[in-house]
């Protein structure tokens, strides 16, 4: 009898715990059918992928608002040997390639910088006078065409007024070092519109 009570009262309680449990998590169903998602949407300009199979470096910016720079002579008398893309300081820098974070450099022409090695290690690809890094960004850190790794500012010898990002590309010699390369102009290969 009281092997029987014990099992009846458990019933009664097991459903008593099922009707607390079961409205409540109806309810919240319910809810989430209704309000709108809590994560904000925020609109965020997608990278463009290029037919050159590049992803252009600076979010928002049209292969028609580039103009080549390549050749453009320097303070000592150096070549430019990159591309430089103007954009509003704070812009998101996303990576051009697949690739590896290869080294996280800060030097006095520029500025804050990012080495990206493609998949192969055959190209280095070059981001500088950045605001700051994307939080997280590490040497060694795989990243994929598209993903954020900085944001155009000024640091270095970039002009305050005229926040840009300068991207280079450099074949890499068989030493695979991050800071030696034959220059390779991204004009061509970002200009060419998807369309
Ligand atoms: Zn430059």
């Amino acid at each position: 009898m009281r092997t029987a009570y014990a099992f009846f009262s458990g019933l009664v309680l097991g459903a008593v715990t099922v009707l607390m449990i079961n409205p409540s998590r109806a309810e919240a169903r319910k809810r989430d059918d209704v309000l709108p998602p809590s994560r904000p949407v925020t609109a965020v300009p997608l990278s463009i992928q290029l037919p050159s199979g590049l992803v252009m470096p600076v979010l928002g910016i049209d292969p028609s608002q580039l103009h080549d720079n390549f050749d453009g002579l320097r303070s000592g008398g150096r070549v430019h040997g990159a591309l430089d893309i103007m954009a509003p300081r704070g812009t998101p820098v996303v990576a051009a390639v697949d690739g590896t974070i290869q080294k996280l450099f800060t030097s006095h022409a520029g500025g804050i910088t990012v080495y990206e090695f493609d998949v192969p290690a055959e190209k280095v690809y070059y981001y500088a006078h950045l605001d700051r890094y994307a939080d997280g960004l590490s040497e060694g850190m795989h990243v994929s065409a598209g993903t954020v790794i900085g944001y155009v500012g000024t640091t270095g010898n970039a002009p305050p007024g005229s926040p840009h990002l300068h991207f280079a590309i450099e074949q890499l010699m068989p030493e695979k070092h991050w800071w030696q390369g034959t220059p390779i102009n991204p004009y061509p290969l970002l200009a060419q519109a998807s369309r």
